[in-house]
């Protein structure tokens, strides 16, 4: 198993305590860096009107950021309403582990991280030589 393949199922293990205990904090709070595709999707096509309701930051050309404030658009219920879309933004998919060259950074921001459900694949990543980070 490649280290992306540990990654997932590492981020498909805590999915129930995702939607059941976390309630998908992490699509409540802080910002998500988003490439226009990905600007386009969570906005449904209206970057502008999200832009004049300061909910959509332009960064520079290609890059965005999404303030969550009360959450993201695109939740519902706790459950990601893109979560199959292939355009779901970078940063979704990754959170809250993130494969860096040879590092693995955990979000500390995660409560599933502060709580150690990880530690199983925290033990894996090691034996793959990676690095831990957060
Ligand atoms: S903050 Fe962590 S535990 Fe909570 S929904 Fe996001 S990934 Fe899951
Ligand atoms: S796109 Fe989906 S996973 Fe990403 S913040 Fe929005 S609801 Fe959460």
């Amino acid at each position: 198993m490649d280290i992306e393949q540990v990654a997932n199922e590492a981020r498909r293990s805590i999915s129930n305590f995702c939607i059941e205990e976390c309630k998908a904090y992490c699509c409540r709070k802080g910002h998500l860096a988003l490439t226009l595709k990905e600007a386009e999707l969570i906005t449904q096509n209206r970057i502008k009107e999200f832009k004049d309701r300061d909910i959509i930051i332009q960064i520079d050309e290609k890059n965005y950021a999404l303030s969550l404030g009360k959450s993201c658009p695109r939740l519902s219920a706790c459950s990601c309403t893109i979560h199959k879309n292939r355009l779901r933004p970078s940063v979704c998919k990754q959170y809250p582990i993130f494969v860096e060259g040879k590092s693995i950074r955990l979000s500390s921001g995660c409560p599933a991280v502060a709580k150690k459900l990880l530690y199983e694949f925290e033990c894996k990543f090691l034996n793959l030589g990676y690095k831990l980070t957060n």
